[in-house]
């Protein structure tokens, strides 16, 4: 619910969830609630500063995208509109221009009736959840500063994003080696923002491009915006069809990439990132690579290998980000599809990771399918069970004791994630949602089904022990 003014509780409710508000259009997302998500926005930059907002294709972006604007404007905030563009491109587009902030109206791989907002700081990066939650309680409070009419915000329309940052990826690319090798590409945007920016970014990469769903459509007619196995079988088929070497599909607002093989086999997010890390550590020679703790063992595999360093950071794109600066890293990425390149820019970025797959078969000269294949193979088996915030500490303080009892070494960055011999689990419970996430890999699918379940066992048990003890107590 949007918050109301007749609120008295003190703590603002919590709107914001891994990639910032995400709502359905007319419910929760209305006109009023986004104009004082501007105001909000406003009050954050004291009524200063030049804010970017830029657009998905869903139905309803382009009302909010103006409804955005219009609020910050009279809050004395000056506004470049960069019109419709994928999410890594407005974050790569607000450090080269040194804006204060950046807004993209887009839900992402949500269904059709979702619309949401994510905020980009003025590293280019996701805002911390200290500023979340001064815009929260800002919001909560209506404590919104306003400009007097000599001071409102300025607006114009920038038609030069997309150039600027397929300039960028272009720039750090091996591209005339792949104007001489020309491969055959088939590229998937979804219908989704990818559309604007792939298709021109793959030809000027040289490529001879094949396209599927690239007519952006807010209705998303193509396929789910999830770039998934399922979801990508149109993609599959084409790949094979047209004799490819490689398929590209990307989430409606392409900040994640998803990969397939000459043979039409789908390439798991960790072995995409295995394959891009090892090349990588080739090319420098080392370094650090920066990944989350639901990643796979391939992923240490690979660095020890190239004689690297690995940095486990907390799920998500802002922890990984982080991890990056902080570490200087080289590539750092996870499991979802999401992998980023500090050269160009240190946020997740779909496409400027579909040209360094390109560059990487052409430099190898080899099928895609024979460089997976020399990858070390682990299995994953994943769900969620469902805890209530109220129960999580003592859930994992009880996970905690098991697996520190029974495992070789336990890692707590972000839950608990135990290694075996052959194998590890992970217990994670979402910051967001009233469930707890169980991820297992092993050698093995059954051994990794084996840990998942013992891991839905631990959390079970110690559930309904809590759960029994707080029903005699009341
Ligand atoms: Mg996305």
């Amino acid at each position: 619910m949007p918050p109301t003014s007749e609120s008295t509780s003190r703590t603002a409710p919590r709107l914001f969830g891994t990639d910032g508000i995400r709502q359905v259009v007319g419910k929760e997302m209305t006109p009023v609630f986004v104009a004082e998500v501007g105001s909000a926005v406003s009050t954050y930059l004291q009524g200063e500063g030049e804010v970017l907002v830029a657009r998905d294709f869903r139905t309803s972006s382009e009302a909010v995208a103006r409804l955005l604007t219009g609020a910050l404007l009279m809050n004395g905030v000056s506004v470049r509109e960069m019109g419709v563009m994928p999410t890594p491109c407005l974050q790569f587009n607000i450090r080269a221009l040194g804006a204060s902030m950046g807004l993209t109206v887009t839900a992402s791989h949500n269904p059709t009736e979702f619309n949401g907002i994510k905020f980009t700081g003025r590293e280019g990066i996701e805002l911390p959840r200290t500023a979340e939650e001064a815009i929260e309680q800002t919001l909560y409070k209506h404590d919104f500063v306003r400009a007097s009419w000599d001071h409102v915000g300025s607006s114009h329309v920038d038609p030069d994003g997309i150039d600027r940052y397929v300039g960028s990826i272009l720039q750090h690319t091996d591209v005339p080696a792949i104007r001489l090798a020309k491969p055959v590409v088939v590229l998937d945007p979804g219908n989704g923002t990818s559309a604007l920016t792939s298709p021109n970014l793959l030809r000027e990469l040289g490529c001879q491009l094949i396209t599927l769903n690239a007519n952006p459509d807010g209705h998303f007619p193509g396929r789910p915006s999830e770039p998934n196995e399922e979801n990508l079988w149109a993609l599959r088929k084409a790949v094979v069809g047209f004799g490819a070497a490689l398929g590209v599909a990307h989430d409606g607002d392409a900040d994640r990439v998803a990969f397939v093989d000459e043979k039409g086999a789908f390439l798991p997010g960790d072995v995409a990132m295995g394959l891009l890390a090892k090349t990588r550590l080739a090319e420098r020679k080392g370094g650090v690579v920066v990944t989350s703790v639901t990643s796979s063992t391939l992923i240490e595999d690979v660095v020890k290998g190239g004689g690297g360093e690995l940095v486990i950071t907390r799920s998500g794109s802002l922890p990984v980000a982080r991890g990056i600066l902080e570490h200087q890293a080289i590539i750092g990425g996870e499991e979802n599809g999401g992998y980023y390149w500090p050269e160009h820019q240190v946020a997740r970025d779909g496409p400027m990771s579909s040209a360094k797959m390109v560059e990487l078969l052409v430099h190898s000269g080899r099928p895609l399918s024979e460089l997976v294949a020399e990858l070390p193979r682990y299995h994953l088996s994943k769900t969620k069970v469902p805890l209530r915030p109220l129960l999580r500490d003592r859930v994992l303080a009880r996970v905690h004791a098991d697996l520190a009892a029974e495992a070789n070494r336990l890692v707590s960055v972000d839950g608990h994630k135990a290694y075996y011999d052959d194998g590890w689990l992970l217990v994670r419970p979402s910051g967001t949602e009233p469930i707890c996430r169980i991820f297992a890999e092993g050698h093995t699918p059954e051994r990794a089904r084996e840990l998942m379940e013992r891991g839905v066992r631990l959390v079970k048990e110690e559930v309904d022990h809590l759960s029994s003890e707080l029903t005699a107590i009341y």
